[in-house]
């Protein structure tokens, strides 16, 4: 969850990825979201809801195309000055 920058009416938080190349438009990922923040749109997923999305693993998860996913940065934490 989070706010809209309404400066360029950006959510300022992440949302799931959808490659269009790969949706099929089945709606499994509508019919299962627990918020029904991801609708179909010109025959194709779209996060409809931006402030609804709870970035959970569903959508994911039922996609049988992998078309819609979730992105995570991985951040490595500096060696510690007291590591031998
Ligand atoms: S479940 Fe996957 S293929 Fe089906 S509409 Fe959603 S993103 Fe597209
Ligand atoms: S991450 Fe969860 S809340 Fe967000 S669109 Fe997918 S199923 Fe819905």
């Amino acid at each position: 969850m989070g706010t809209v920058d309404r400066a360029s009416d950006q959510p300022e938080w992440a949302l799931p990825l959808i490659d269009l190349a790969r949706c099929t438009g089945c709606g499994e990922c509508v019919r299962r979201c627990p918020t029904q923040a991801v609708a179909l749109v010109a025959g194709h997923a779209t996060i409809v809801r931006p402030e609804a999305c709870s970035y959970c693993e569903v959508c994911e998860s039922y996609c049988p195309t992998a078309a819609i996913g979730r992105p995570f940065t991985i951040s490595f934490a500096p060696p510690r000055r007291d590591a031998a």
